[in-house]
């Protein structure tokens, strides 16, 4: 899907739902309809999208929206928007948080461990090829949500949820390959199907701010500071602009990231030091 801001003003909403109909599910054939929400541009955009389906099919009701907090490394004001934004659309909210604690104790507990097995080289910051600091897919929050929610139906035969997750094509090659709509075998078992669907998979940068601005439904402020992504303020997978961006804003959770690079004797990536961005965001 690639329109251009303009286009989208001009047609209905629910024209998104047949760029690819062959991929769109009807969501009233799902018992439970879970949202992930990060409550960044993306989740936000999705959100809009599904709530849209989910009342033409008068589903609503089987919609759930789940939050994962990341806690201090996160942008401030992330959780609450994530709650206002499910309120907007009278969704159900749920939100957990982080099973692994937090974020840089997890980084110093990866250190001691790789040091106590003798390994000297290995950085223990997350990267790209060691996203252990997202959540645990099979074990994670979401899985145990939706153990719950399909408890909770009490139906006596196997129930069907849809699993929502805001992934775009365009912002990986790894994203590119995932498939539009499948079950997910690990997920599924005899009580229960497990359907993901990235329902704004094929959606440009562009159709997911028209879609924000058409909906009126408020963003996260750091979009407008100049910020490209939300999630932690200091991603591993985050570009030097955007940390720069970051460092002017969260100046202190920054010289936090330097000091932790000190402790371990890494470098938050392996090409770019925290330390780095911190004398560069001050001279900017
Ligand atoms: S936002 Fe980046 S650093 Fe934070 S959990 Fe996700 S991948 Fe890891």
């Amino acid at each position: 899907m690639s329109r251009t801001t303009a286009q989208h003003e001009q047609t209905s909403l629910i024209d998104t739902a047949d760029i690819r109909p062959d991929s769109t599910p009807s969501l009233a054939e799902y018992d439970v309809i879970l949202v992930a929400s990060s409550a960044g541009k993306d989740s936000q955009a999705m959100l809009d999208y599904v709530a849209e389906l989910a009342r033409a099919a008068g589903v609503e009701d089987r919609i759930v929206v789940l939050h994962n907090d990341l806690g201090e490394v996160e942008w401030p004001g992330t959780a609450e928007l994530a709650q206002e934004q499910a309120k907007h659309y009278g969704f159900r909210f749920e939100m957990r948080h982080r099973e692994q604690g937090l974020l840089l104790d997890q980084i110093r507990d990866r250190h001691s461990k790789l040091r106590a097995k003798g390994d000297t080289t290995t950085p223990a910051w997350p990267s790209s090829a060691a996203r252990y600091c997202t959540s645990d897919q099979k074990r994670g929050p979401a899985r145990k949500l939706i153990t719950q929610l399909v408890g909770e139906k009490n139906l006596d035969r196997q129930a069907r949820v849809l699993y929502c997750l805001g992934l775009r094509a365009q912002e990986s090659s790894g994203r590119a390959k995932k498939p539009e709509l499948a079950v997910d075998p690990s997920a599924s078992s005899g009580v229960r199907e497990v359907t993901v669907w990235h329902p704004i998979l094929h959606w440009s940068e562009d159709d997911v701010w028209a879609r924000i601005r058409t909906s009126g439904v408020r963003y996260h402020w750091a979009y407008d500071k100049g910020m490209k992504r939300l999630s932690c303020s200091f991603c591993v997978l985050a570009s030097r602009e955007d940390l720069l961006c970051a460092a002017r804003l969260r100046p202190d959770m920054a010289a936090k990231y330097a000091a932790l690079e000190d402790e371990l004797g890494h470098t938050f990536k392996a090409d770019l030091s925290m330390a780095d961005i911190v004398a560069a965001a001050a001279t900017h």
